[in-house]
């Protein structure tokens, strides 16, 4: 019998253990289950609309789940279907792939008025994911406010300030794309309560915000470093030279006019949130001066506000705990000794690691868990466990209804067909959408 192994999420994660998995693995079958019926995880639903050349990577993950020894069901959560216990009965290895899909939570006073959303959720509305496809953010204002210098802070920023022309070619979903083309945000203000030198945005992405047809980066020269070394970071070498880039993008941008584009972007270093204002609708931020003493910041006492009726905290993501598995609540992570947690329980991207990196940093967790399960079932290993039969019968006497991957294949063509062009594709957002379009094109099939 072969080793079988069920992945839990089919994002990067999942997709890259998958691949790893089957390169390494001469004897092994490789189940990827999904809550949602689309695969793909944060590069469908994460990675900005109009990023789609980075969504590219889908096509590399389609060819592993083509192959023979992978099958793939959405449609399928753990915790409401299945229990994680029942998986690792019927499985010999179980590698958990769930990411970290929650929002960091946003602490200050205020941060529960309306009009003020973590990224996680805003980012899933724009990206038209189930989940946050009610969210309805007002965006009826003049001003924003995107709390956070990392990139998925410029990947909000930059959807709220690109012109309809710099978004024709994007996934947006139509709710999404009437809704921010009609608000009338003309400044969105970018806080980072550190400094340039420390910031987490990459230099690409830094350099797209100047390149906005209607949108100015507004940088304020005073607070810029004349140099890393004057900063006093201690970075590594690689780190020092992207914040260098980053300098010279910033400094750049300081030197530039913004009168001749009707929004502006306004990058705001030092300013640490510590109030939302406003009744239960928020009207503004105040904010206090900070300096960096050892790489922290620390607070000046001194404070200031802004008028806004948004704010996105896009502070970093969280992931939950599972039932059946551990979790370390202070680093929100299951534990494990790289990406070890149990006998036959692995980890592997966000849930093993904490929310960072890019979609590429995955790859080496797939390599390092598919080489553990290599060691760990070797070529005497003989496997007593039911795997993907055993799965299938249990799915079957749930009545729960999963979706395979030539279903996904469907959905992917019909949300292909309903795009209007340049548009690449119109997404279904709703589970029920997704299962009666495909009801839809087996009955349509049948009677042809
Ligand atoms: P991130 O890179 O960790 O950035 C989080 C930001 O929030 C930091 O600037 C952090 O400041 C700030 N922050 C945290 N807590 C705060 C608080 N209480 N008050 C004020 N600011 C606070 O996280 P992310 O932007 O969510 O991105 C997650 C990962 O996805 C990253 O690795 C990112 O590079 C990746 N990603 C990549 C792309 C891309 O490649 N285009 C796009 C999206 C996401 P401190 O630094 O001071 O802690």
């Amino acid at each position: 019998m072969p080793v079988s192994i069920a992945i839990i999420g089919s994002g990067p994660a999942g997709f890259y253990t998958a691949d790893a998995l089957v390169k390494s693995c001469e004897s092994c079958r490789i189940d990827i289950i999904e809550r949602l019926p689309t695969p793909f995880g944060l590069i469908r639903g994460g990675v900005a609309p109009d990023h789609q050349t980075t969504k590219r990577i889908t096509q590399k993950f389609e060819k592993t789940a083509l192959l023979d020894e992978v099958s793939y069901y959405g449609n399928v959560e753990i915790g409401r279907d299945v229990t994680l216990q029942e998986l690792r009965n019927l499985y010999d290895a179980v590698v958990l792939a769930v990411g970290a899909p929650n929002d960091r939570k946003l602490t200050i006073p205020g941060a529960d008025k309306l009009g003020v959303h973590g990224s996680a959720a805003f980012v899933g509305w724009y990206n038209g994911h189930p989940d946050f496809q009610d969210l309805k953010p007002n965006l009826d204002v003049g001003a924003a406010a995107v709390i956070g210098n990392g990139n998925v802070a410029m990947d909000v920023a930059r959807v709220l300030l690109r012109s309809a022309q710099g978004m024709a070619k994007s996934d947006l979903p139509d709710y999404a794309r009437q809704a921010i083309h009609h608000a009338p945000i003309n400044d969105v203000y970018m806080f980072g309560r550190r400094g340039p030198v420390e910031a987490k945005f990459t230099n690409v992405e830094l350099r797209e915000m100047g390149n906005l047809n209607e949108t100015s980066p507004v940088v304020r020269a005073e607070q810029l470093p004349d140099s890393v070394e004057a900063a006093g970071a201690n970075l590594s070498d690689r780190n020092r030279r992207l914040a260098e880039r980053n300098l010279k993008v910033l400094r750049e941008y300081s030197e530039r006019g913004s009168k001749s584009k009707p929004k502006r972007v306004h990058f705001e270093f030092y300013a640490a949130p510590v109030e939302i204002l406003g009744g239960n609708r928020v009207e503004g931020l105040r904010l206090e001066r900070t300096r960096v003493v050892s790489g922290r910041a620390e607070g000046t006492g001194e404070f200031f506000e802004i008028d806004c009726g948004l704010v996105v905290a896009a502070i970093g993501y969280r992931s939950e705990p599972m039932d059946g598995a551990p979790y370390d609540e202070k680093r929100a992570i299951i534990p494990n000794d790289d990406g070890r947690v149990d006998d036959g329980l692995y980890a592997v991207g966000w849930i093993k690691r904490g929310p960072s990196g890019v979609i590429s940093s995955n790859r080496s967790d797939g390599v390092v868990v598919a080489k553990f399960i290599h060691d760990d079932f070797d070529a005497s290993f003989e496997s007593s466990k039911t795997g993907r039969s055993g799965f299938e019968e249990l799915l079957h006497s749930r009545g729960i209804r999963s979706v395979s991957y030539a279903d996904w294949k469907k959905i992917d063509a019909m949300e292909l067909k309903n795009a209007t062009d340049p548009s690449p594709r119109q997404k279904f957002i709703t589970v029920e959408d997704m299962l009666e379009a495909l009801d839809g094109a087996c009955n349509s099939k049948e009677s042809a």
